[in-house]
């Protein structure tokens, strides 16, 4: 076990949790989380409650974001940690990008619809949080309620992933404005769950390196969505890339999340974790 139980990647009602921001602090807490970052999809509209909650508690709290980012032909995240939430850059840019998403939601219920699926975009602003962050994940719980599938995981499967009839392009941050957001507003910036994109090892390469020169600090070794062989594999390309490394259970709910929060694996003990640089 690392020394420090740090996780530094989760979500709440701000994007497409299913907790409130002070709830998932009181959960962190309970679990013996010792540092926690509220990171949620393109919107900082949880941090203070979240920040208020941890100091009441005495939990040490990052606050961060979880930008949507389109490069080459992928959607990537990239995390920011202890970025300043009052940054007017930050602020405009992610309004920018939250601004996509209304449009997306309609398309993604146009395409719902052609194959039957009738008000899919009441259903899932009935479990928004956030209206002005309808995600994915929303549309994924309208779909279980109605019983198209059996759990949010088929629902990715068999009509919200690409390729499939719910799927629709979007095109979300650039790399660079990503980045340019989360530094100019002092934070750190860490590619999160490299596992999961679909890159040859050449791309994943060409991700770090680029990664790198834009000013990139970490990447997410340890993380829910991680299996052992991925987190050696990134923890080896942290060491080539010089980058330090984040531990993150990315949860989204009790009833949601393969991972709880603070249960993410230990980082391997060679690698700099990205805590040591935030305060
Ligand atoms: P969006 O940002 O609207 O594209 O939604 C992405 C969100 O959908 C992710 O942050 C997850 O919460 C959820 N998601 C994506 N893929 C899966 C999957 N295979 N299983 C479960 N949830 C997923
Ligand atoms: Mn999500
Ligand atoms: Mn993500
Ligand atoms: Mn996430």
């Amino acid at each position: 076990m690392n020394a420090l139980n740090a996780d530094l990647h989760c979500h709440s009602t701000a994007s497409d949790g299913t907790l409130a921001p002070a709830d998932v602090v009181r959960r962190a807490v309970a679990n013996g989380v010792d540092l926690l970052a509220l990171t949620d999809h393109d919107e900082l509209l949880g941090l203070p409650e979240a920040a208020a909650t941890a100091a009441e508690l005495g939990l040490r709290f990052v606050p961060g974001v979880e930008v949507s980012v389109s490069w080459l032909d992928q959607t990537l995240h990239i995390v920011g940690l202890g970025i300043d939430p009052s940054n007017t850059a930050l602020i405009e840019g992610l309004a920018q990008v939250r601004g996509g998403r209304d449009g997306r939601a309609a398309r993604i219920a146009a395409e719902l619809e052609r194959i039957g699926i009738r008000g899919a975009m009441e259903g899932a602003l009935r479990y928004a949080g956030n209206p002005a962050l309808v995600s994915r994940a929303h549309f994924a719980r309208f779909l279980v309620e109605i019983g198209a599938s059996r759990n949010v995981h088929d629902v990715f499967l068999h009509y919200l992933a690409r390729g499939k009839p719910g799927y629709v392009e979007h095109v979300w941050a650039t790399l660079e404005d990503a980045l340019g957001w989360i530094k100019g507003a002092g934070g750190l910036a860490v590619i999160a769950h490299p596992g999961r994109y679909r890159l040859s090892h050449a791309e994943m390469d060409i991700l770090f390196e680029r990664f790198r020169e834009l000013g990139g600090d970490a990447v997410e070794v340890s993380c829910g969505a991680h299996d052992g062989g991925q987190l050696l594999a990134f923890a080896r390309l942290a060491r080539k890339f010089g980058l330090m490394a984040s531990r993150a259970s990315d949860f989204h709910g009790p009833e949601d999340s393969p991972i709880d929060l603070g249960r993410a694996d230990p980082l391997p003990p060679d690698l700099t974790p990205v805590w040591t640089r935030l305060n």
